[in-house]
């Protein structure tokens, strides 16, 4: 499982549970406490709105509903691989590198 402090806005995850299995999409949003990301286009929800006046119609709206982060596996911008994320110290600054081709992602 992926540390939920070790992603990132912007980084491309595969989908491993539900009808989005094996599907790739970006994080738009991570919320650390909750354990759960939202990925774009990916585990998609229906929401019907219903009218607030008469004249108005109820509308459908489609969302990425957020998904447990145990539910995703990151993929490498430049290995393609599924990988982790690994914490390398340099310097003074931790950077995030993937486990399987090392390059800093
Ligand atoms: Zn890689």
């Amino acid at each position: 499982m992926i540390n939920v402090r070790r992603i990132k806005k912007g980084d491309l995850v595969r989908l491993v549970t539900g009808k989005d299995r094996g599907k790739q999409g970006k994080i738009l949003q991570v919320f650390p406490r909750q354990q759960r990301v939202v990925v774009e286009n990916l585990n998609i929800m229906t929401k019907n709105v219903r009218a607030r006046r008469e004249r108005e119609k109820g509308q459908r709206i489609h969302f990425a509903a957020p998904v447990q982060v145990s539910n995703v596996q990151l993929v490498c911008g430049k290995c393609g691989k599924l990988t982790r994320p690994a914490i390398k110290i340099v310097g003074d600054k931790k950077v995030r590198i993937c486990a399987k081709c090392h390059e800093v992602l």
